[in-house]
């Protein structure tokens, strides 16, 4: 019988413990997933999260029961950690009314922070243009310090998914400059190479280096996109692919307050226009303020940029963002705005004047820190009064 057994794998070409049929795992404990892999010679990933089940029971497997496991697929169950305590919340000390850092990048040359005349990674005087050098220590201090990125989107709908103890952060980068994504060719299947120095071929390699980083960021462009005419629109639909959004950052980059209501409404609606063309459906709905012009809300030409119409398409701005220079609220908090959202300049100066370590220094103290569960606030009880909960979450107070 054996023989047989052996020669009827050995003509499916497939090894007998891949074609064995998997089992319903969820529910059961963990020993029991690897007790039935061992027996197989069977991989699997386990895949760890906090939640009401008992610690260590399994809450989904990746392999449907009964199905039979593809070739060099692998099975991966996730497994709970248990059920959060207060004295968890207390011991990582989770806020969801604490402050986010939206970090403002703009060009990033691919040089090393000693040949630049200026203090830090800044390539000019005021700290707007960075180093590559620079960049991969910031993205290095973000990680260490348990930030872990999300998208602008999600943050302005109050869908903040980072893990039990770890903070969010945001990345923007404005202007569309050729050193965020500068493509050097196409490959074999018509991609395009992106240079592993610019923006993007940094964040790609941190996505690899560290895989629970959610690398992602927000590009603001003009009309002029990346500045590649040939390439254009393939990096704008890569981006999009490849799990970073696209905003607006105007037809050409005027000063809100020098121009007409109708000029802003055709340099607002003429990029929304420019993007529907490329990825329709899937551009953010958010402006970053050229200059971080107007500084008040109350400016005449505001409405223009969050409402109005543009070759008889009508646009709607979710989100503005404006120039420097502290982190923004939490989405559940008072105070918070979309209309009208700080950045953190990344620059360097000497750890004053809203740099990135004055920044960082006073975030220790009040800092978002998630709960691990996009679907209800936590913070501390004295807090719990001042949540404006506009999506009805759960609230829990500890
Ligand atoms: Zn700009």
């Amino acid at each position: 019988m054996k023989k047989i057994g052996f020669v009827l794998c050995f003509l499916l070409l497939i090894g007998c413990n891949k074609s064995i049929k998997i089992p319903n795992f969820v529910g059961k404990n963990i020993d029991e997933v690897k007790a039935y892999a061992k027996k197989y010679d069977l991989k699997i990933n386990v895949k760890k999260g906090y939640s009401n089940q008992t610690k260590n029971t399994v809450l989904k497997q990746n392999i449907k029961e009964n199905s039979v496991l593809k070739k060099d697929e692998e099975m991966t169950v996730w497994i709970s950690l248990g059920r959060l305590s207060n004295q968890d919340y207390k011991d990582k000390k989770v806020n969801e009314l604490g402050n986010i850092p939206i970090m403002m990048y703009h060009g990033i040359h691919n040089m090393e922070s000693h040949q630049t005349k200026y203090v830090g990674g800044n390539v000019d005087k005021d700290g707007y243009q960075r180093t590559s050098e620079a960049f991969r220590e910031d993205l290095e201090m973000y990680y260490q310090k348990g930030y872990r990125m999300i998208p602008l989107k999600e943050y302005i709908d109050g869908k903040i998914k980072v893990e039990f103890g770890k903070s969010p952060i945001i990345l923007t980068f404005d202007d569309g400059l050729l050193n965020h994504i500068k493509v050097i060719g196409l490959d074999e299947k018509g991609e395009i190479i992106i240079d592993a120095n610019s923006a993007v071929g940094i964040l790609e390699e941190y996505k690899r280096k560290y895989k629970d980083f959610q690398v992602t960021a927000t590009f603001f462009v003009n009309s002029s996109l990346f500045q590649q005419p040939d390439y254009n629109e393939k990096i704008v639909k890569w981006l999009i692919n490849h799990g970073y959004d696209i905003g607006n950052h105007t037809d050409t980059h005027p000063d809100f307050t020098k121009i007409s209501a109708s000029e802003a409404e055709r340099q607002v609606g003429s990029v929304y226009t420019l993007l529907k063309k490329i990825i329709p459906n899937q551009y953010t709905e958010i402006v970053a303020l050229p200059f971080g012009s107007p500084y008040q809300k109350s400016h005449d030409n505001f409405t223009s940029i969050i409402k109005g119409e543009f070759q008889d398409s009508s646009y709607q701005t979710k989100g503005i963002l404006r120039v420097g220079w502290e982190s923004n609220p939490s989405p559940f908090s008072k105070d918070f705005d979309p209309l009208f959202m700080k950045r953190i300049r990344a620059y360097d100066n000497y750890g004053k004047d809203f740099d990135i370590t004055y920044n960082f220094n006073i975030l220790e103290k009040n800092r978002y820190i998630s709960d691990g569960n996009e679907n209800i606030i936590t913070v501390p009880k004295e807090k719990q009064e001042n949540i404006i909960n506009k999506k009805s979450l759960k609230v829990l107070g500890y």
